[in-house]
């Protein structure tokens, strides 16, 4: 059952601040108060210590039961975020399951020491001409964790999602800002880690939920002194802003933003002859899951001018014209798409011709095109416009299209269609798409990111605020860890994983 309250050092509490929710029947929320903000951060610092000295044994426990509890609220989530966001049930199933798997996931990567890179290097008392000290070095919890959800996956990027499981894996305490969009669902999975906290005995300020919608809320947060990184998925006008108070701290920290992208793909020559009709097809079903909402989601084709260009464009068309409308997750989502949408249409030729959606908070898409010489002269072209609209942007020879990839910012994505007598054009591509993307691809699609040890999910500034870091995968927990070195320490006094170890 949804309280509409917040959770703050084990309790739940309310406001004299509500905002009702449409999508719940009104429900009401408390929204945290400046005071809250306080009170949570000083009890997570509180119990910072006794949190990150429980044994990794204790910590793979806890994370196993959130995955359980999150099962036994099941359908009560699946019911609440449906209602929230307008995702279909099979999607929040889904991604409930790959919640519940990368918290094992963690589970099971700390039940090993691998992740914490451990080295050492014995002392040389007799070296010349300094003797060398006995060194060794693990990593340590960083400290209290914010954590900022996005609205198109509240499970995998939300109150329990990667980022939270990374962070507690880590042995720090987690403060989530709840998600306006969805914030019965992020209090229905801060019951199941509550319910979580007291089975395990762990301290009541691990995790902590504050709801708040507009800035207000978050801003105070990562301005608190107690908290030691952020990790954010949203937007990049959202991620720059908080990114920019983390920096302009007294004591800057941390701040790992997860943002948006435009994902081009690059359609090689001999692979548009091949298949460019299912290449047109393939790109327009990528670019309409989720109504398009997808952070990966592919937004940009570039390919060369001519006939197999417009076989693409006549098949893609096609499959677009023939998708139904969408719901978008939020009104202002809704809005932002359509302004981005007439923006698109006064810069580009629109090639759909979909009728104008008609059903509450609904969208069509969109597909445009563009030369490239245009695509490149004008940066708001480049930017993402969050729902299901695409550009193919058409080069006059392959040196353009080079030129393009040179002038690309970075991306999280980047696709190659390409056949093997592509490859000389791919090789000379390859150095240039590295520079620009945390994952490349060849002849698929980027929507959708394996949950693995090799998953880079991430990708240079404006992709990402860190450009080493991913927010998918077991790599996610680094961003929680400071390494320490401990120089001629007695055994007695090193972390566990130090004591006795050979030269
Ligand atoms: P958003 O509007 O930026 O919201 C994300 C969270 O940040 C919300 O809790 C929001 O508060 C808060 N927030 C936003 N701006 C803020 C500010 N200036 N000050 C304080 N708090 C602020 O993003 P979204 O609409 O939820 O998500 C869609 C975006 O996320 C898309 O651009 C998509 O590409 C990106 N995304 C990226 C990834 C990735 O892994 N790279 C994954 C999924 C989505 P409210 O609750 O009040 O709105």
């Amino acid at each position: 059952m949804i309280l509409g309250q917040n959770l703050i050092d084990g309790a739940w509490v309310g406001s004299d601040n509500l905002r009702a929710s449409d999508d719940l029947d009104g429900q009401s929320f408390a929204q945290a108060t400046a005071a809250q903000v306080d009170d949570a951060c000083r009890a997570a610092r509180c119990d910072f210590r006794a949190y990150s000295g429980k044994s990794r044994t204790e910590r793979a426990t806890f994370l196993r039961t959130i995955a359980e509890q999150m099962d036994v609220l099941g359908d009560e989530i699946t019911q609440t975020g449906m209602a929230e966001t307008g995702l279909p049930e099979a999607r929040l199933v889904g991604e409930r399951g790959r919640t519940t798997g990368q918290l094992r996931m963690f589970a099971d990567l700390i039940e090993e020491t691998g992740y914490l890179d451990i080295r050492k290097e014995g002392a040389l008392p007799d070296r010349t001409p300094l003797p060398r000290p006995d060194l060794r070095l693990t990593h340590k919890a960083i400290g209290p964790v914010a954590v900022f959800g996005a609205s198109n996956f509240p499970l995998a990027f939300s109150t329990a999602g990667g980022d939270t499981a990374s962070a507690l894996a880590a042995g720090c305490p987690v403060i989530v800002k709840g998600h306006s969009a969805h914030a019965g669902t992020a209090e229905l999975v801060g019951q199941a880690i509550a319910k979580a906290i007291e089975i395990c005995g762990m301290p009541a300020a691990t995790f902590q939920i504050l709801q708040g919608s507009g800035r207000e809320v978050g801003s105070a947060l990562v301005q608190q002194p107690e908290i030691t990184a952020v990790g954010f998925t949203g937007s990049l006008a959202g991620g720059r802003a908080l990114y920019d108070l983390c920096h302009a701290r007294s004591n800057p920290i941390p701040f790992y933003g997860e943002l948006g992208s435009v994902n081009p793909m690059f359609c090689l020559p001999d692979a548009m002859r091949a298949r460019a009709t299912e290449i047109g097809a393939g790109w327009a079903a990528s670019l309409t899951m989720g109504a398009g909402q997808f952070c990966t989601n592919p937004g940009v084709a570039v390919m060369l001018k001519g006939p197999d260009a417009d076989a693409l464009e006549t098949a893609c068309v096609a499959a677009l014209n023939d998708t139904a409308e969408q719901k978008m997750l939020t009104d202002g989502i809704l809005g932002a798409y359509e302004q981005g949408v007439r923006e698109f249409r006064d810069l580009m030729v629109e090639v759909t011709s979909c009728s104008a959606a008609t059903g509450k908070r609904a969208a069509v898409p969109a597909l445009f095109k563009v030369s490239a010489a245009e695509w490149m002269a004008n940066p708001k072209l480049q930017h993402e416009v969050f729902g299901a609209a695409g550009i193919i942007v058409l080069c006059d020879d392959t040196e353009q299209m080079q030129q393009l990839a040179e002038c690309l910012e970075g991306q999280l994505t980047l696709t190659l269609h390409l056949d093997d007598s592509d490859a000389a054009l791919a090789k000379s591509l390859m150095p240039i798409l590295e520079e620009k993307a945390g994952r490349l691809l060849a002849n698929g699609y980027p929507t959708g990111v394996e949950v693995c040890s090799s998953m880079m999910h991430g990708g240079p500034y404006p992709a990402s605020t860190d450009v080493r870091a991913t927010s998918v995968g077991t790599l996610a927990i680094v961003r929680w860890l400071r390494p320490v070195s401990y120089q001629n320490i007695p055994d007695a006094l090193l972390p566990d994983e130090l004591k006795g170890l050979s030269a």
